[in-house]
Protein backbone atom coordinates (compact mmCIF):
# COMPACT_ATOMS: atom_id res chain seq x y z
CA UNK A 1 0.00 0.00 0.00
CA UNK A 2 1.69 3.54 -0.68
CA UNK A 3 0.12 7.16 0.21
CA UNK A 4 -3.33 7.99 1.49
CA UNK A 5 -5.20 11.05 1.71
CA UNK A 6 -8.15 12.39 3.41
CA UNK A 7 -9.62 13.72 -0.22
CA UNK A 8 -7.96 12.80 -3.80
CA UNK A 9 -8.73 14.50 -6.64
CA UNK A 10 -8.33 12.54 -9.63
CA UNK A 11 -7.14 14.30 -12.97
CA UNK A 12 -5.32 17.60 -12.70
CA UNK A 13 -6.97 19.87 -14.94
CA UNK A 14 -8.85 22.82 -14.86
CA UNK A 15 -11.24 21.43 -12.09
CA UNK A 16 -8.78 20.54 -9.95
CA UNK A 17 -7.17 23.99 -10.31
CA UNK A 18 -10.48 25.38 -8.79
CA UNK A 19 -11.03 22.97 -6.44
CA UNK A 20 -7.95 23.29 -4.95
CA UNK A 21 -8.51 26.80 -4.50
CA UNK A 22 -11.73 25.90 -2.56
CA UNK A 23 -10.06 23.63 -0.20
CA UNK A 24 -7.59 26.16 0.40
CA UNK A 25 -10.13 29.28 1.43
CA UNK A 26 -11.52 26.88 3.42
CA UNK A 27 -8.87 25.72 5.25
CA UNK A 28 -7.90 22.04 4.91
CA UNK A 29 -5.11 20.87 6.48
CA UNK A 30 -1.97 20.27 5.03
CA UNK A 31 -1.09 16.84 3.81
CA UNK A 32 -4.77 15.85 3.33
CA UNK A 33 -5.14 16.79 0.21
CA UNK A 34 -3.49 15.36 -2.83
CA UNK A 35 -3.79 16.18 -6.61
CA UNK A 36 -3.35 13.26 -9.51
CA UNK A 37 -2.25 13.63 -12.79
CA UNK A 38 -0.68 12.33 -16.25
CA UNK A 39 0.05 15.52 -17.07
CA UNK A 40 3.29 16.97 -16.24
CA UNK A 41 2.37 20.53 -15.20
CA UNK A 42 0.37 21.76 -12.47
CA UNK A 43 -3.24 22.91 -13.23
CA UNK A 44 -3.69 25.32 -16.05
CA UNK A 45 -6.75 26.84 -17.79
CA UNK A 46 -7.38 24.93 -20.78
CA UNK A 47 -9.10 27.65 -22.91
CA UNK A 48 -6.19 29.48 -23.40
CA UNK A 49 -4.55 26.59 -25.84
CA UNK A 50 -6.56 27.26 -28.52
CA UNK A 51 -6.19 31.19 -27.77
CA UNK A 52 -3.65 33.12 -26.48
CA UNK A 53 -1.48 29.78 -26.88
CA UNK A 54 -1.06 29.74 -30.33
CA UNK A 55 -0.71 33.58 -31.25
CA UNK A 56 1.90 34.62 -33.34
CA UNK A 57 3.22 37.20 -31.09
CA UNK A 58 3.03 38.15 -27.29
CA UNK A 59 1.99 33.92 -27.08
CA UNK A 60 0.81 32.88 -23.31
CA UNK A 61 2.98 30.30 -21.78
CA UNK A 62 2.72 28.74 -18.82
CA UNK A 63 3.12 29.89 -15.58
CA UNK A 64 0.98 32.80 -17.27
CA UNK A 65 -2.09 30.77 -17.40
CA UNK A 66 -1.97 28.50 -14.13
CA UNK A 67 -5.64 28.14 -12.34
CA UNK A 68 -6.94 30.03 -11.11
CA UNK A 69 -5.91 33.29 -13.01
CA UNK A 70 -9.07 32.88 -15.83
CA UNK A 71 -11.32 34.22 -13.01
CA UNK A 72 -9.31 36.59 -11.95
CA UNK A 73 -7.85 34.52 -9.24
CA UNK A 74 -5.08 33.50 -7.66
CA UNK A 75 -2.56 31.98 -9.95
CA UNK A 76 -1.46 28.26 -8.57
CA UNK A 77 2.43 27.97 -9.41
CA UNK A 78 3.62 24.54 -7.96
CA UNK A 79 4.58 26.28 -5.47
CA UNK A 80 1.78 27.09 -4.17
CA UNK A 81 0.57 23.64 -3.63
CA UNK A 82 3.64 22.91 -1.78
CA UNK A 83 3.40 26.48 0.39
CA UNK A 84 -0.86 24.91 1.13
CA UNK A 85 0.52 21.10 1.83
CA UNK A 86 -1.19 19.88 -1.49
CA UNK A 87 0.75 17.04 -3.06
CA UNK A 88 0.75 17.65 -6.73
CA UNK A 89 1.67 14.06 -8.33
CA UNK A 90 2.09 14.52 -11.58
CA UNK A 91 2.98 12.27 -14.83
CA UNK A 92 0.87 9.90 -13.17
CA UNK A 93 -1.58 7.83 -14.57
CA UNK A 94 -4.28 6.31 -12.72
CA UNK A 95 -4.89 2.97 -14.60
CA UNK A 96 -7.56 0.89 -11.46
CA UNK A 97 -10.08 2.80 -9.39
CA UNK A 98 -11.54 0.41 -6.91
CA UNK A 99 -14.26 2.33 -5.09
CA UNK A 100 -15.62 -0.21 -2.70
CA UNK A 101 -11.45 -0.36 -1.19
CA UNK A 102 -11.53 3.42 -1.50
CA UNK A 103 -8.66 2.68 -4.02
CA UNK A 104 -6.55 3.65 -6.71
CA UNK A 105 -3.43 2.17 -8.93
CA UNK A 106 -1.12 4.50 -10.77
CA UNK A 107 0.91 3.61 -13.70
CA UNK A 108 3.65 2.71 -11.74
CA UNK A 109 1.44 0.63 -9.56
CA UNK A 110 1.70 2.51 -6.41
CA UNK A 111 -2.21 1.87 -4.31
CA UNK A 112 -3.28 5.06 -3.34
CA UNK A 113 -6.11 5.68 -0.66
CA UNK A 114 -8.80 8.10 0.19
CA UNK A 115 -11.75 8.65 2.23
CA UNK A 116 -13.14 10.92 -0.69
CA UNK A 117 -12.56 11.20 -3.78
CA UNK A 118 -13.17 13.66 -6.26
CA UNK A 119 -13.21 13.15 -10.15
CA UNK A 120 -11.80 15.46 -12.75
CA UNK A 121 -10.35 13.38 -15.34
CA UNK A 122 -12.77 15.80 -18.08
CA UNK A 123 -12.85 14.40 -21.81
CA UNK A 124 -10.56 13.25 -24.20
CA UNK A 125 -10.27 13.93 -28.00
CA UNK A 126 -11.70 11.74 -30.56
CA UNK A 127 -9.45 10.53 -32.45
CA UNK A 128 -10.20 9.87 -36.28
CA UNK A 129 -9.71 6.14 -35.78
CA UNK A 130 -12.76 5.95 -34.32
CA UNK A 131 -14.33 6.77 -37.35
CA UNK A 132 -12.53 4.55 -39.28
CA UNK A 133 -9.86 6.49 -41.09
CA UNK A 134 -6.73 5.34 -40.50
CA UNK A 135 -3.43 7.08 -39.44
CA UNK A 136 -3.73 10.44 -37.10
CA UNK A 137 -0.64 10.01 -35.36
CA UNK A 138 1.73 11.32 -38.01
CA UNK A 139 3.88 14.39 -37.63
CA UNK A 140 1.61 17.25 -39.24
CA UNK A 141 -1.33 15.65 -37.81
CA UNK A 142 -2.75 17.68 -34.44
CA UNK A 143 -5.19 17.40 -32.20
CA UNK A 144 -5.77 19.97 -29.39
CA UNK A 145 -6.26 18.71 -25.76
CA UNK A 146 -3.58 19.20 -23.74
CA UNK A 147 -0.59 21.30 -23.77
CA UNK A 148 1.24 18.83 -25.10
CA UNK A 149 -0.94 18.65 -28.12
CA UNK A 150 -0.57 22.47 -28.35
CA UNK A 151 3.10 22.71 -28.30
CA UNK A 152 3.24 19.84 -30.99
CA UNK A 153 0.19 22.55 -32.73
CA UNK A 154 2.93 25.53 -32.65
CA UNK A 155 5.65 23.31 -33.86
CA UNK A 156 3.84 21.96 -36.58
CA UNK A 157 1.99 25.71 -37.22
CA UNK A 158 6.05 26.77 -37.56
CA UNK A 159 6.79 24.01 -39.75
CA UNK A 160 3.60 24.37 -42.07
CA UNK A 161 4.60 28.84 -42.32
CA UNK A 162 8.23 27.96 -43.30
CA UNK A 163 7.19 26.17 -46.72
CA UNK A 164 4.27 28.60 -47.00
CA UNK A 165 2.04 25.84 -46.56
CA UNK A 166 -1.61 25.23 -46.12
CA UNK A 167 -3.43 23.78 -43.54
CA UNK A 168 -6.71 22.07 -43.84
CA UNK A 169 -9.01 21.86 -40.56
CA UNK A 170 -11.32 19.01 -39.57
CA UNK A 171 -14.50 19.90 -37.49
CA UNK A 172 -16.77 23.47 -37.78
CA UNK A 173 -17.13 23.33 -33.58
CA UNK A 174 -15.02 25.50 -31.05
CA UNK A 175 -11.62 23.77 -31.44
CA UNK A 176 -12.01 24.15 -35.47
CA UNK A 177 -12.91 27.68 -35.18
CA UNK A 178 -10.79 29.02 -32.75
CA UNK A 179 -8.00 26.28 -34.24
CA UNK A 180 -8.36 28.00 -37.95
CA UNK A 181 -8.67 31.58 -36.44
CA UNK A 182 -5.13 31.18 -34.87
CA UNK A 183 -4.30 29.70 -38.39
CA UNK A 184 -4.54 32.43 -40.47
CA UNK A 185 -3.44 34.63 -37.83
CA UNK A 186 -0.49 32.55 -38.63
CA UNK A 187 -0.74 34.00 -42.18
CA UNK A 188 -1.49 30.29 -43.22
CA UNK A 189 -4.77 29.92 -45.72
CA UNK A 190 -6.95 27.79 -44.04
CA UNK A 191 -9.87 25.08 -45.50
CA UNK A 192 -12.21 24.20 -42.96
CA UNK A 193 -14.11 20.73 -43.33
CA UNK A 194 -17.13 20.05 -41.57
CA UNK A 195 -20.65 17.81 -42.56
CA UNK A 196 -22.88 20.33 -40.96
CA UNK A 197 -24.69 23.22 -43.48
CA UNK A 198 -22.93 25.89 -41.48
CA UNK A 199 -20.47 26.34 -38.41
CA UNK A 200 -21.05 25.51 -34.60
CA UNK A 201 -24.08 24.07 -35.42
CA UNK A 202 -25.03 23.13 -32.03
CA UNK A 203 -25.12 26.61 -30.81
CA UNK A 204 -25.25 28.79 -33.63
CA UNK A 205 -28.43 29.09 -36.00
CA UNK A 206 -27.52 29.53 -39.71
CA UNK A 207 -27.91 33.68 -39.76
CA UNK A 208 -25.77 33.78 -36.59
CA UNK A 209 -22.89 31.32 -38.52
CA UNK A 210 -22.79 33.56 -41.51
CA UNK A 211 -21.30 35.93 -39.68
CA UNK A 212 -18.34 34.24 -38.69
CA UNK A 213 -18.58 33.01 -41.78
CA UNK A 214 -18.19 35.99 -44.03
CA UNK A 215 -15.79 37.45 -41.17
CA UNK A 216 -13.15 34.59 -41.40
CA UNK A 217 -13.44 34.13 -45.18
CA UNK A 218 -12.41 37.75 -45.56
CA UNK A 219 -9.30 36.54 -43.27
CA UNK A 220 -8.26 33.65 -45.61
CA UNK A 221 -10.51 30.63 -44.18
CA UNK A 222 -12.39 28.96 -47.06
CA UNK A 223 -15.33 26.38 -45.99
CA UNK A 224 -15.93 23.31 -47.43
CA UNK A 225 -19.06 22.41 -46.08
CA UNK A 226 -21.38 19.00 -46.01
CA UNK A 227 -19.06 16.59 -46.49
CA UNK A 228 -16.20 14.88 -44.16
CA UNK A 229 -12.88 13.64 -44.61
CA UNK A 230 -12.59 9.92 -46.10
CA UNK A 231 -8.82 9.79 -46.49
CA UNK A 232 -5.55 11.15 -46.59
CA UNK A 233 -3.06 10.80 -49.32
CA UNK A 234 1.27 10.71 -47.64
CA UNK A 235 4.48 11.07 -48.52
CA UNK A 236 7.32 8.72 -47.48
CA UNK A 237 8.24 9.83 -44.31
CA UNK A 238 4.21 9.39 -43.49
CA UNK A 239 3.82 13.10 -43.55
CA UNK A 240 0.31 14.02 -44.98
CA UNK A 241 0.25 15.76 -48.35
CA UNK A 242 -3.36 15.75 -49.13
CA UNK A 243 -6.63 15.48 -47.40
CA UNK A 244 -9.29 12.88 -49.72
CA UNK A 245 -12.88 14.47 -49.02
CA UNK A 246 -16.04 12.36 -49.57
CA UNK A 247 -17.58 14.33 -51.91
CA UNK A 248 -14.72 13.58 -54.05
CA UNK A 249 -12.45 16.54 -53.63
CA UNK A 250 -8.97 16.91 -52.87
CA UNK A 251 -6.99 19.70 -51.22
CA UNK A 252 -3.74 19.64 -50.73
CA UNK A 253 -2.59 20.40 -46.85
CA UNK A 254 0.88 21.19 -45.29
CA UNK A 255 -1.08 20.86 -41.82
CA UNK A 256 -4.33 19.11 -40.56
CA UNK A 257 -5.89 20.33 -37.34
CA UNK A 258 -8.93 17.40 -36.14
CA UNK A 259 -11.68 18.95 -33.79
CA UNK A 260 -14.19 16.57 -34.05
CA UNK A 261 -15.00 16.05 -30.27
CA UNK A 262 -14.87 14.26 -27.27
CA UNK A 263 -15.65 11.82 -24.86
CA UNK A 264 -15.32 12.33 -21.26
CA UNK A 265 -13.16 10.06 -19.28
CA UNK A 266 -15.12 7.43 -17.20
CA UNK A 267 -13.96 4.47 -18.12
CA UNK A 268 -12.05 3.65 -14.57
CA UNK A 269 -15.29 3.66 -13.23
CA UNK A 270 -17.19 1.45 -15.59
CA UNK A 271 -19.11 -1.35 -13.65
CA UNK A 272 -18.72 0.73 -10.56
CA UNK A 273 -20.34 4.14 -10.61
CA UNK A 274 -23.48 5.03 -12.18
CA UNK A 275 -23.58 6.61 -15.52
CA UNK A 276 -25.82 9.03 -17.72
CA UNK A 277 -25.25 11.01 -21.05
CA UNK A 278 -22.33 9.15 -21.43
CA UNK A 279 -20.90 11.20 -18.12
CA UNK A 280 -20.20 9.89 -14.52
CA UNK A 281 -23.67 10.69 -12.91
CA UNK A 282 -23.99 13.12 -9.85
CA UNK A 283 -26.80 14.73 -7.54
CA UNK A 284 -27.07 18.31 -6.62
CA UNK A 285 -24.37 18.14 -4.75
CA UNK A 286 -21.41 16.51 -7.47
CA UNK A 287 -21.92 13.05 -5.21
CA UNK A 288 -21.76 10.04 -7.40
CA UNK A 289 -24.01 6.88 -6.89
CA UNK A 290 -21.12 6.06 -4.25
CA UNK A 291 -21.30 8.88 -1.41
CA UNK A 292 -17.73 8.98 -1.01
CA UNK A 293 -16.94 9.50 -4.53
CA UNK A 294 -18.00 13.01 -6.09
CA UNK A 295 -17.22 14.53 -10.39
CA UNK A 296 -17.19 17.80 -11.09
CA UNK A 297 -16.54 19.40 -14.54
CA UNK A 298 -16.44 18.06 -18.25
CA UNK A 299 -16.81 14.54 -16.87
CA UNK A 300 -20.19 14.83 -14.62
CA UNK A 301 -23.51 14.31 -15.65
CA UNK A 302 -25.57 16.30 -13.46
CA UNK A 303 -29.12 17.89 -12.59
CA UNK A 304 -29.41 20.96 -14.00
CA UNK A 305 -31.89 22.39 -11.99
CA UNK A 306 -33.56 25.58 -14.20
CA UNK A 307 -33.94 23.15 -16.65
CA UNK A 308 -35.46 19.90 -14.34
CA UNK A 309 -33.41 17.75 -16.72
CA UNK A 310 -29.65 15.95 -16.27
CA UNK A 311 -26.87 17.45 -18.56
CA UNK A 312 -23.01 17.05 -19.34
CA UNK A 313 -21.78 20.10 -20.31
CA UNK A 314 -18.00 20.48 -21.39
CA UNK A 315 -17.49 24.24 -20.75
CA UNK A 316 -14.90 26.20 -18.60
CA UNK A 317 -17.31 27.94 -16.29
CA UNK A 318 -19.10 24.86 -15.53
CA UNK A 319 -15.69 22.99 -14.56
CA UNK A 320 -14.51 26.05 -12.24
CA UNK A 321 -17.76 26.03 -10.15
CA UNK A 322 -18.95 22.61 -10.07
CA UNK A 323 -15.33 22.30 -8.90
CA UNK A 324 -15.95 24.21 -5.92
CA UNK A 325 -19.40 23.09 -5.29
CA UNK A 326 -18.31 19.76 -4.53
CA UNK A 327 -15.75 21.28 -2.15
CA UNK A 328 -18.53 22.97 -0.33
CA UNK A 329 -20.30 19.83 -0.01
CA UNK A 330 -17.46 17.69 1.06
CA UNK A 331 -16.59 20.49 3.60
CA UNK A 332 -19.76 21.45 4.65
CA UNK A 333 -22.47 18.75 3.40
CA UNK A 334 -25.60 20.03 5.92
CA UNK A 335 -24.76 23.90 4.54
CA UNK A 336 -24.52 22.95 0.89
CA UNK A 337 -27.73 23.53 -1.30
CA UNK A 338 -27.86 21.40 -4.57
CA UNK A 339 -25.83 23.13 -7.40
CA UNK A 340 -28.10 25.58 -9.34
CA UNK A 341 -25.84 26.15 -12.23
CA UNK A 342 -26.39 28.32 -15.43
CA UNK A 343 -25.16 27.25 -18.76
CA UNK A 344 -22.23 29.76 -19.65
CA UNK A 345 -20.68 29.37 -23.00
CA UNK A 346 -17.75 32.11 -24.75
CA UNK A 347 -15.19 32.31 -27.27
CA UNK A 348 -12.92 34.58 -28.99
CA UNK A 349 -11.19 34.96 -31.87
CA UNK A 350 -9.53 37.51 -33.35
CA UNK A 351 -11.23 40.85 -32.31
CA UNK A 352 -14.21 38.81 -31.83
CA UNK A 353 -16.04 38.22 -28.77
CA UNK A 354 -19.12 36.52 -27.78
CA UNK A 355 -21.05 35.58 -24.86
CA UNK A 356 -24.12 32.84 -24.76
CA UNK A 357 -26.13 32.20 -21.41
CA UNK A 358 -28.98 30.10 -20.69
CA UNK A 359 -30.55 27.16 -23.62
CA UNK A 360 -30.76 27.54 -27.05
CA UNK A 361 -34.34 26.07 -27.46
CA UNK A 362 -36.85 27.53 -29.42
CA UNK A 363 -37.71 30.51 -31.45
CA UNK A 364 -34.40 32.48 -31.92
CA UNK A 365 -35.36 36.06 -32.45
CA UNK A 366 -31.88 38.00 -33.54
CA UNK A 367 -31.20 41.69 -32.79
CA UNK A 368 -28.57 44.42 -33.69
CA UNK A 369 -26.88 44.88 -37.19
CA UNK A 370 -23.98 42.18 -37.82
CA UNK A 371 -22.40 44.86 -40.11
CA UNK A 372 -21.54 46.85 -36.79
CA UNK A 373 -20.12 43.79 -35.52
CA UNK A 374 -22.51 44.02 -32.18
CA UNK A 375 -25.40 42.01 -33.07
CA UNK A 376 -27.23 39.22 -30.38
CA UNK A 377 -30.12 36.72 -30.06
CA UNK A 378 -32.30 35.50 -27.44
CA UNK A 379 -34.23 32.19 -27.59
CA UNK A 380 -37.88 32.24 -26.28
CA UNK A 381 -38.99 28.88 -25.39
CA UNK A 382 -42.81 28.16 -24.23
CA UNK A 383 -43.12 31.55 -23.65
CA UNK A 384 -40.24 32.34 -22.05
CA UNK A 385 -37.00 34.03 -22.73
CA UNK A 386 -34.99 30.74 -21.44
CA UNK A 387 -31.30 31.70 -23.70
CA UNK A 388 -28.94 35.27 -24.36
CA UNK A 389 -26.05 35.61 -27.18
CA UNK A 390 -24.52 38.65 -28.20
CA UNK A 391 -21.07 39.51 -29.53
CA UNK A 392 -19.19 42.41 -29.26
CA UNK A 393 -20.78 43.19 -25.84
CA UNK A 394 -19.36 45.20 -23.74
CA UNK A 395 -18.73 43.50 -19.49
CA UNK A 396 -22.57 45.54 -18.64
CA UNK A 397 -23.65 44.27 -21.32
CA UNK A 398 -23.28 40.36 -20.87
CA UNK A 399 -23.94 40.79 -16.76
CA UNK A 400 -27.37 42.18 -18.42
CA UNK A 401 -27.77 38.99 -20.41
CA UNK A 402 -26.89 36.43 -17.94
CA UNK A 403 -29.20 38.19 -15.48
CA UNK A 404 -32.34 38.24 -18.10
CA UNK A 405 -31.56 34.23 -18.88
CA UNK A 406 -31.16 33.51 -14.83
CA UNK A 407 -34.16 34.94 -14.51
CA UNK A 408 -36.44 33.45 -17.64
CA UNK A 409 -39.24 36.63 -18.22
CA UNK A 410 -42.36 35.80 -19.41
CA UNK A 411 -42.23 37.04 -23.14
CA UNK A 412 -46.12 37.61 -24.39
CA UNK A 413 -44.83 39.62 -27.29
CA UNK A 414 -41.48 38.44 -29.37
CA UNK A 415 -42.13 41.17 -31.96
CA UNK A 416 -41.26 43.95 -29.18
CA UNK A 417 -38.53 41.77 -27.73
CA UNK A 418 -36.86 41.92 -31.47
CA UNK A 419 -37.73 45.54 -31.25
CA UNK A 420 -36.07 46.56 -28.05
CA UNK A 421 -32.79 43.99 -28.67
CA UNK A 422 -30.27 44.64 -26.57
CA UNK A 423 -32.09 46.96 -24.46
CA UNK A 424 -34.65 44.87 -23.36
CA UNK A 425 -31.51 42.95 -21.59
CA UNK A 426 -30.16 46.25 -19.98
CA UNK A 427 -33.61 47.23 -19.07
CA UNK A 428 -34.92 44.29 -17.14
CA UNK A 429 -35.25 44.17 -13.50
CA UNK A 430 -35.53 40.89 -11.85
CA UNK A 431 -38.95 41.08 -11.41
CA UNK A 432 -40.53 39.20 -14.03
CA UNK A 433 -41.53 41.71 -16.57
CA UNK A 434 -44.15 40.72 -19.09
CA UNK A 435 -43.83 42.77 -22.40
CA UNK A 436 -47.42 43.47 -24.08
CA UNK A 437 -48.14 44.85 -27.25
CA UNK A 438 -49.82 43.90 -30.73
CA UNK A 439 -50.48 40.46 -31.38
CA UNK A 440 -47.71 38.56 -33.39
CA UNK A 441 -47.54 38.39 -36.22
CA UNK A 442 -44.37 37.85 -37.49
CA UNK A 443 -43.19 39.15 -40.56
CA UNK A 444 -38.84 38.79 -41.50
CA UNK A 445 -36.92 41.04 -43.12
CA UNK A 446 -33.66 40.67 -43.90
CA UNK A 447 -31.28 43.85 -42.61
CA UNK A 448 -28.11 44.46 -42.75
CA UNK A 449 -27.17 40.67 -43.59
CA UNK A 450 -29.09 39.39 -40.69
CA UNK A 451 -32.87 38.56 -40.33
CA UNK A 452 -34.70 40.12 -37.82
CA UNK A 453 -38.32 39.35 -36.67
CA UNK A 454 -40.24 42.72 -36.97
CA UNK A 455 -43.29 44.32 -35.75
CA UNK A 456 -46.52 44.99 -37.94
CA UNK A 457 -48.88 47.21 -35.50
CA UNK A 458 -48.32 50.18 -33.54
CA UNK A 459 -46.22 49.44 -30.36
CA UNK A 460 -47.34 53.45 -28.38
CA UNK A 461 -48.91 51.77 -25.31
CA UNK A 462 -46.16 48.99 -25.06
CA UNK A 463 -43.85 51.74 -25.32
CA UNK A 464 -45.24 53.81 -22.47
CA UNK A 465 -45.37 51.22 -20.26
CA UNK A 466 -42.14 49.93 -21.04
CA UNK A 467 -40.28 53.84 -20.50
CA UNK A 468 -41.43 53.51 -17.26
CA UNK A 469 -40.11 49.95 -16.14
CA UNK A 470 -36.69 51.07 -18.26
CA UNK A 471 -36.39 54.27 -15.92
CA UNK A 472 -37.03 52.64 -12.97
CA UNK A 473 -34.54 49.50 -14.09
CA UNK A 474 -31.96 51.90 -15.47
CA UNK A 475 -31.74 53.32 -12.14
CA UNK A 476 -30.82 49.69 -10.58
CA UNK A 477 -28.97 48.70 -13.49
CA UNK A 478 -26.49 51.57 -12.96
CA UNK A 479 -26.62 50.88 -9.02
CA UNK A 480 -25.91 47.04 -10.20
CA UNK A 481 -22.73 48.18 -12.19
CA UNK A 482 -21.46 50.30 -9.90
CA UNK A 483 -21.46 47.35 -7.31
CA UNK A 484 -20.15 44.90 -10.24
CA UNK A 485 -16.26 43.19 -9.20
CA UNK A 486 -13.99 42.73 -12.19
CA UNK A 487 -13.36 39.64 -13.59
CA UNK A 488 -10.51 38.73 -15.28
CA UNK A 489 -10.78 36.69 -18.99
CA UNK A 490 -7.83 37.64 -20.26
CA UNK A 491 -6.10 34.64 -21.33
CA UNK A 492 -8.87 31.72 -20.38
C1 LIG B 1 -8.26 23.91 -26.52
C2 LIG B 1 -9.49 24.10 -25.68
C3 LIG B 1 -10.12 25.32 -25.66
C4 LIG B 1 -11.25 25.52 -24.87
N1 LIG B 1 -11.87 26.74 -24.89
C5 LIG B 1 -12.99 26.92 -24.17
C6 LIG B 1 -13.67 28.18 -24.19
O1 LIG B 1 -13.27 29.11 -24.88
N2 LIG B 1 -14.78 28.32 -23.41
C7 LIG B 1 -15.26 27.30 -22.64
O2 LIG B 1 -16.27 27.47 -21.97
N3 LIG B 1 -14.63 26.10 -22.59
C8 LIG B 1 -13.53 25.88 -23.34
N4 LIG B 1 -12.88 24.66 -23.32
C9 LIG B 1 -13.41 23.60 -22.45
C10 LIG B 1 -12.78 23.65 -21.06
O3 LIG B 1 -11.41 23.82 -21.14
C11 LIG B 1 -13.14 22.39 -20.31
O4 LIG B 1 -14.53 22.38 -20.13
C12 LIG B 1 -12.43 22.29 -18.96
O5 LIG B 1 -11.05 22.24 -19.12
C13 LIG B 1 -12.92 21.07 -18.20
O6 LIG B 1 -12.19 20.94 -17.02
P1 LIG B 1 -11.95 19.49 -16.35
O7 LIG B 1 -11.05 19.72 -15.19
O8 LIG B 1 -13.25 18.83 -16.19
O9 LIG B 1 -11.16 18.68 -17.45
P2 LIG B 1 -9.66 18.91 -17.96
O10 LIG B 1 -9.29 20.35 -17.85
O11 LIG B 1 -9.57 18.27 -19.30
O12 LIG B 1 -8.74 18.09 -16.94
C14 LIG B 1 -8.78 16.68 -16.88
C15 LIG B 1 -7.48 16.22 -16.26
O13 LIG B 1 -7.57 14.87 -15.88
C16 LIG B 1 -6.37 14.21 -16.26
N5 LIG B 1 -6.66 12.78 -16.33
C17 LIG B 1 -7.63 12.15 -17.06
N6 LIG B 1 -7.60 10.83 -16.85
C18 LIG B 1 -6.58 10.61 -15.97
C19 LIG B 1 -6.06 9.44 -15.37
N7 LIG B 1 -6.55 8.21 -15.61
N8 LIG B 1 -5.00 9.56 -14.53
C20 LIG B 1 -4.48 10.78 -14.25
N9 LIG B 1 -4.96 11.92 -14.79
C21 LIG B 1 -5.98 11.83 -15.64
C22 LIG B 1 -6.02 14.88 -17.55
O14 LIG B 1 -4.69 14.65 -17.93
C23 LIG B 1 -6.29 16.34 -17.18
O15 LIG B 1 -5.20 16.86 -16.48
C24 LIG B 1 -11.76 24.44 -24.10
C25 LIG B 1 -11.11 23.20 -24.14
C26 LIG B 1 -10.00 23.02 -24.92
C27 LIG B 1 -9.32 21.67 -24.98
Amino acid sequence: MGRSFRVVILGGGTAAGYAALEFVKNDINPGELCIISEESVAPYERPALSKGFLLPEGSARLPSFHTCVGSGQERQLPKWYKDHGIELILDTRVVAADVKNRTLRTASQETIAYKILIIATGARVLRLEEFGIKGSLAPNICYLRSIQDAEKLVQATAACKSVGGKAVVIGGGYIGMECAAALVSNRIPVTMVFPESHCMARLFTPEIAAFYEDYYQKRGVTFNKGTVLSSFERNKEGKVEAVVLKDGSRLSADLVVVGVGIRPNVSLFEGQLTLEKGGIKVNGKMQTSNSSVYAVGDVAAFPLKMYGDMRKLEHVDHARKSAAHAVQAVLHPEKTADYDYMPYFYSRVFTLSWQFFGDNVGACILFGVQRTGKFGAYWVNKGRLVGTFLEGGSKDEYAALARVARDRPEVADIDLLATQGLEFAVNHVSVEPVITGPSSSLKRSKQDGIMVLQTSGPLVQAATGIAVAAAIAGLVYWYRRRRKPVRLFWLA
